[in-house]
């Protein structure tokens, strides 16, 4: 189980310390940053691997390491792309330049850019999805330049025309007359993938910034990457020596029971073994459902609870992910956007991870994996009905794979998988600075702008890792700029 977390070194004792309660993307961006400025850092993560909601585990019948779902990332994304090249981890991705959308005929639609500038360059590809008639594209076209026009203040969905404001994005699309089909088959396919959540329980700003950052802004901001190895080896092995090289202690299987504030000034841990762990720092980096509960009610923590009070209002939405096991190819596109459909993207993960099926064993399987974000049904309906629905799907799409035989499937639903980016979402969020100078919040739900995603996790990482060296007097900064808009953007948008 590693190291002595107790123990001090020499070198310990002349170095700030810091403790950062767990070893999710956002407890290991602070780490990374605070370690590379020679701050001595303790990860303590209460499960036996790091990477928190991104993460793998190994698959009894194949004996695979799957992940608890596939993880993309696009390329507007800066904070993420910074930290994997800190952390040396960058070359573990491969980056989409064609995304692949395949609607209710059956045509597989090439989507990608021209060398036309932002917001043109996927004009092209925009125009020529084969499921929408021409009224249709126009109709979504004229939505989205007033969408862009648009400045939501996140507070209550409000916006700056001069009407009624409205209180989702539901509301927002109904009040442009988008019809039915383009609802399902535009909108709704890119915001669900995206947020997790159905378009009535989505904030108009961050439906906004979907599409802002991801599609119109910039060249390359809808540009997907996704690890060509595990999870588990991306945030774990790949990433250990750089930790080990500078020093940082990384203690899984070490539950942290509660934070100690004292003299009103948080001074270490408590870990559920009992034992205490003095730091000069906390960084408090769990998820926003358990952060209340590390600490006592006293009269010392009153403010932070209230603090907290926003996020334990907060709501989530489940992610499912559906494996797929056959006994030959079902297709040789590495992924898929299934549109107007149940299961929303079909990763080739045989493809990506690079495995091609061992023709010495007895057993050749092609490893497929479907997501389905806003998942409620597929809780309602159970694996087995979930899994022989994705499985016709596929066979719809792919007729010609009908004969093909499911090996092994199984499903993995993360209950928890993001919080509701619910209308005026942004008041529940806390800033990582807490009230306590020493204290701080990070994780995806802290206030960083972003929806529940791994940029957001790093971010608040990055922010609460610049606080704590801003206090011991070192300006590094590691929060990126987003990409700004491009001229034509910013021309077309009045930005
Ligand atoms: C199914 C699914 C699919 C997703 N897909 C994507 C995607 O494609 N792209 C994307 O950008 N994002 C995606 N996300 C969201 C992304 O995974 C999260 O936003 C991000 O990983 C959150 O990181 P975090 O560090 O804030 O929180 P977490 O990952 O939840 O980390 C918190 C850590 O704290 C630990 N912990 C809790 N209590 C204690 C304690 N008492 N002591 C010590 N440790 C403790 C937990 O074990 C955990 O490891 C997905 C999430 C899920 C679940």
């Amino acid at each position: 189980m590693g190291i002595n977390i107790a123990a001090k070194s020499e070198n310990d004792r002349t170095r700030p310390t810091v403790v950062v309660v767990g070893g999710g993307l956002a407890g290991l961006a602070a780490t990374a940053a605070l370690a590379s400025r020679d701050v001595s850092v303790s990860v303590l993560e209460s499960r036996p691997r790091l990477g928190g909601r991104a993460s793998s585990f190994r698959d009894q019948e194949t004996g695979e390491a799957i992940d608890n779902c596939q993880h993309v990332v696009m390329g507007c994304c800066a904070n993420f792309h910074h930290f994997c090249r800190l952390v040396g981890i960058d070359h573990l991705f491969r980056t989409e330049r064609e995304l692949y959308f395949i609607g209710r005929d059956r045509r597989v639609n090439r989507f990608s850019a021209t060398w036309l500038p932002a917001p043109l360059h996927l004009a092209k590809s925009f125009r020529k999805l084969s499921y929408f008639s021409w009224r249709e594209l126009w109709s979504i076209a004229r939505a989205l330049k007033v969408l862009m026009r648009e400045s939501f203040t996140s507070d209550s969905g409000s916006s700056n025309s001069p009407t009624q404001s409205p209180s989702s994005f539901a509301e927002w699309l109904a009040e442009q007359q988008q019809s039915d089909h383009a609802i399902r088959n535009f909108w709704q396919v890119v915001l669900v993938s995206a947020l997790s959540e159905s378009l009535d329980r989505i904030d108009c700003g961050y439906a906004r910034k979907v599409f802002a950052d991801g599609f119109l802004g910039s060249r390359r901001g809808w540009e997907v990457s996704m690890p060509i190895v595990p999870l588990d080896e991306l945030y774990g092995t790949a990433m250990a020596s750089w930790f080990r090289e500078r020093n940082s202690r990384i203690q899984t299987q070490c539950g942290v029971k509660q934070v100690l504030i004292e003299g009103g000034q948080a001074v270490g841990v408590e870990l559920r073994t009992g034992e205490r762990l003095d730091a000069d720092h906390v960084v408090l980096a769990v998820p926003f459902h358990l952060a209340s509960s590390l600490f006592v009610e006293s009269d010392q923590t009153q403010p932070i609870l209230d603090e907290l009070a926003g996020a334990r209002r907060m709501e989530s939405a489940p992610i499912s992910s559906v494996h797929l096991w056959f006994d030959r190819p079902i297709t040789s596109l590495p992924h898929a956007v299934l549109v107007d459909r149940f299961g929303q993207w079909v990763f080739n993960r045989s493809t990506i991870l690079n495995e091609l099926p061992d023709s010495t064993s007895d057993r050749q399987t092609y490893y497929y994996q479907v997501v389905i974000s806003d998942s409620g049904e597929c809780l309602r309906v159970g694996q087995a009905e979930t899994v022989a629905r994705v499985v016709q799907e596929l066979h719809e799409v792919w007729p010609e794979t009908a004969d093909a035989e499911l090996m092994h499937s199984r499903m993995v639903t993360e209950h928890r998988a993001v919080f509701s980016p619910l209308p005026g979402i942004d008041d529940q969020r806390p800033a990582q600075q807490s009230s306590v100078h020493n204290l701080q919040f990070a994780g995806d739900w802290t206030a960083t702008d972003w929806p529940a995603t791994m940029e957001a996790a790093v971010k608040s990482g990055y922010l609460a890792a610049e606080n704590i060296l801003r206090q011991l007097g070192d300006a590094s900064q590691f929060v990126q700029p987003q990409p700004s808009l491009g001229w034509l953007s910013r021309m077309f948008f009045h930005h």
